[in-house]
């Protein structure tokens, strides 16, 4: 036998007083004496039926409150699908994915939630096993990953209200990734007002006002002027911060600002006549800085500088870098010309190697010893970084296209030019390119 206890009703002025969420409350609360099917016991169970269309609701736990994380439901039903098994409870905690916020994941007793979303009003679990239908099971939300979502979706909220009160932008893209959350805005930015933004969003944070999310009635929404991506119909829940921001909206929020735990902008560009921000909240915050922690932490040993000094030593070494490279470069020059004042005045095919020359640098020898006479055709070889050889090979007499292309077959090589001039790579071992050089008439310049 069913017994049923009649539980109070609450009203739409009880939801101005309480905040509660009417579309639950506001019908008879049942309580309903249920055999537990494993343990025999008898535990009371919640039922809400709703007065106004007359029909039992699957209840949506999240907007009871966002801060359930373990409940118990009876499985509905439960069929196969293309992701996995769908599973329908009478009622759940689990949020589905919906108004820029990603699904929960987590645990319905032995299998796992992969995915949740609604459909005709039911929220489908997507797990990857089978429960049986009747079967009463708890139901476990990854807290972490819930909390997240709270924190960020929160503070988006903060800082899209906070936007569009003073520059009358409107937020016309959303999405949280697992990494970072991105607004769109349809209106410029600069940095500058940004960080005023993450200053003012920040300094709320701190005063740990009040999140409030409810239903409110027709009249009651009359009179709100609220920010809404689009025309709503039906039920309307609003999210509130007080000083900052009310919006239609979906989404599990945390209950006071002060959970946000920070907001901190990370880039901004141009988008679609528009911004594209991104920015870290609560817990995703944390760990960014973290990681920017240990990177400092780590060029800043390599340059043995302080670690928010690190950017002035960064530009001091590669400044030395540049005066090094010139350096380098006017000593070679000097020694190419030590090396070719060293050589006879030659006809014919010569070819010489240089380890440490760079294309450049090789480029530079070629030209300089046809313009000098060490030979009609000069090759001049250096040492590939992944390996094979550099070359970069001239002529006043023959086509280097044409010859480039007969060693480039010989010597696994790649590269081309002008007639006057090729550079490329060949991938061959020493002894195999000298012999295909000699037999091609060319003499190695020592
Ligand atoms: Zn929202």
């Amino acid at each position: 036998m069913v017994e049923y206890i009649r539980k109070k009703f609450l009203s739409e002025s009880d939801y101005a007083l309480t905040g509660r969420d009417p579309r639950v409350n506001k019908g008879t609360v049942m309580y309903r004496q249920k055999k537990q099917p494993r343990t025999g016991e008898r535990k009371w169970l919640r039922e809400t039926k709703c007065v106004k269309r007359g029909e039992r609701r699957m209840r949506k736990l999240y907007y009871e409150s966002a801060y359930i994380r373990e409940f118990e439901g009876i499985v509905l039903s439960c069929r196969e699908g293309k992701k996995g098994w769908e599973i329908v409870l009478d009622q759940t905690a689990f949020y589905p994915e919906g108004g820029g916020q990603p699904a929960d994941h987590g645990s319905l007793g032995s299998v796992h939630v992969l995915d949740v979303h609604e459909k005709d009003g039911l929220v489908v679990h997507t797990t990857d096993g089978p429960l049986e239908e009747g079967q009463l099971v708890k139901g476990m939300l990854d807290w972490e990953r819930r909390f997240l979502h709270m924190q960020e979706h929160s503070g988006e909220h903060l800082v899209s209200g906070l936007i569009h009160s003073r520059y009358g932008y409107d937020n016309v893209g959303f999405h949280m990734g697992t990494e970072e959350v991105t607004i769109d805005f349809n209106g410029l930015l600069e940095w500058d007002q940004l960080m005023e933004i993450e200053n003012q969003a920040n300094r709320l944070i701190w005063e740990n006002g009040p999140v409030e999310a409810g239903f409110p009635s027709k009249e009651e929404l009359e009179r709100l002027d609220y920010r809404s991506k689009k025309e709503l119909s039906g039920d309307i829940r609003i999210v509130q911060i007080p000083g900052a921001d009310i919006c239609a909206c979906c989404g599990t929020h945390v209950e006071r600002t002060g959970e946000i735990g920070l907001v901190k902008f990370l880039s901004m560009i141009h988008y679609k006549g528009g911004v594209r921000i991104s920015l870290l909240c609560g817990r995703a915050a944390v760990m960014d800085y973290e990681k920017r922690r240990e990177q400092l932490q780590n060029i800043s040993v390599l340059l043995s500088a302080k670690p928010l000094e690190a950017a002035k030593a960064v530009e001091k070494k590669l400044a030395e870098a540049d005066r090094l490279k010139e350096a380098l470069a006017k000593s070679s020059r000097r020694l190419v010309e030590l090396e070719i004042s060293g050589m006879e005045k030659k006809k014919g095919r010569r070819y010489i190697l240089e380890p440490d020359f760079d294309g450049l640098l090789l480029r530079h020898l070629v030209n300089r010893m046809l313009e000098e006479e060490r030979g009609e055709t000069v090759l001049a070889l250096g040492m590939a970084a992944g390996g094979g050889f550099l070359y970069v090979m001239g002529s006043r007499t023959e086509d280097m296209r044409l010859l480039s292309k007969e060693l480039n077959a010989l010597l696994s090589g790649r590269g081309g030019g002008s007639p006057q001039m090729v550079q490329g790579t060949f991938f061959a071992e020493q002894d195999m390119l000298n012999q295909i050089l000699h037999e091609r008439g060319f003499i190695q310049q020592p």
